[in-house]
C-alpha cells in the first residue's frame, strides 16, 4: 500500500515573513494526518524551511538541480547543496523548466539521477500540452518523458523516484483533468514503469498536479494509481494546502 504523499510547489513566490506563517499554519494543522507532506521553496528559503520544519512531519525540497556536481556553472545549485540544506525532495522537469528554460527529457533525466546520488527524492514531472492532447498524443508524449528517466535507472533507481503527472493544460488555469482522465494516464505511466520492474513501479507515489484544488482533491487521490498531488496555487495558503493534505485518505 502507497502512503499518499501531497507536495507543494510555491514557484518563484514568498518572503521570509510570509513563509513564516505559512510554514507554522501548516505545521500547526496537521493534527496526525496520514498522508506525508512537503513544500518545495525557491532555494534560497531552505534554510528557513530547515530551521521552521525540522523535527516536524513536513519535508521540505527544492524546485530544480543542477545536473552538475559541481564547478563553473554560475547561478546554478547542486544536489549535494540541496541535501547539504535536509531536502528530501526535488522537482525535476516542471513544465515552466521545459517551456522557459528550454530543459530537455535528457536534461531532465541527468538532474533525477544526481538527485538520487545525492539521496534525495527526484519529482519527475511529465505531462502534454493542449495541442498534443487534442492530437492525441498524450500516451507517447508522456512516455517518451519517463522513458527518458527510466533508461538511467536500474529497479533499485526506479524505486527511489515520485513521479508527478502533470498536464501542462490544468497548470495554473484552474482547468482540472477529471479523475478518470487523470487515473488513465497515471496506470498508463506505472504500466510503463511495471515493464521494468513489477516490485519497484508499485511503490513508485505518481502524483498527480494542475489545479488541485481542496474541492476536487479527494474524488482525484481517490483513485487507484493517484498517490497524491502536485500543488501550485493552493499550496500558497496554509488552509487550502492543509484541506488537500486531510483529503488524502
Ligand atoms: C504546479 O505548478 O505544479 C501546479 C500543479 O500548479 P497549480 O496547482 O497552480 O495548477
Amino acid at each position: 500500500m502507497r502512503r499518499k504523499l501531497v507536495v507543494g510547489n510555491w514557484k518563484m513566490n514568498g518572503s521570509r515573513a510570509t513563509n513564516a506563517s505559512l510554514l507554522q499554519g501548516i505545521v500547526d494543522g496537521l493534527n496526525g494526518a496520514s498522508a506525508a507532506c512537503a513544500v518545495c521553496a525557491p532555494a534560497p528559503y531552505l534554510a528557513q524551511c530547515a530551521d521552521t520544519l525540522k523535527g516536524s512531519p513536513v519535508s521540505w525540497g527544492a524546485q530544480d538541480v543542477s545536473a552538475h556536481a559541481g564547478g563553473a556553472y554560475t547561478g546554478e545549485v547542486a544536489a549535494s547543496m540541496l541535501a547539504d540544506f535536509g531536502c528530501t525532495y526535488v522537482i525535476v522537469g516542471h513544465s515552466e523548466r521545459r517551456a522557459y528554460h528550454a530543459e530537455s527529457s535528457e536534461l531532465v533525466a541527468q538532474k533525477a539521477v544526481a538527485a538520487i546520488d545525492a539521496g534525495m527524492t527526484p519529482i519527475v514531472c511529465v505531462g502534454e500540452t493542449l495541442a498534443e492532447r487534442e492530437a492525441g498524443q498524450t500516451a507517447v508524449v508522456v512516455r517518451n518523458q519517463l522513458g527518458r528517466v527510466l533508461e538511467r535507472l536500474d529497479a533499485d533507481g526506479m524505486a527511489k523516484i515520485v513521479v508527478a503527472y502533470e498536464p501542462v493544460w490544468a497548470i495554473g488555469t484552474g482547468k482540472t483533468a477529471t479523475p478518470e482522465m487523470a487515473q488513465e494516464v497515471h496506470a498508463q505511466l506505472r504500466k510503463q514503469m511495471l515493464e521494468k520492474n513489477a516490485v519497484a513501479a508499485d511503490k513508485v507515489q505518481i502524483l498527480y498536479g494542475g489545479s488541485m484544488k481542496p474541492d476536487n482533491a479527494k474524488e482525484l487521490m481517490a483513485q487507484p494509481d493517484i498517490d497524491g498531488g502536485l500543488i501550485g496555487g493552493a499550496a500558497l495558503k496554509a488552509a487550502d494546502f492543509l484541506a488537500i493534505i486531510h483529503a488524502a485518505a
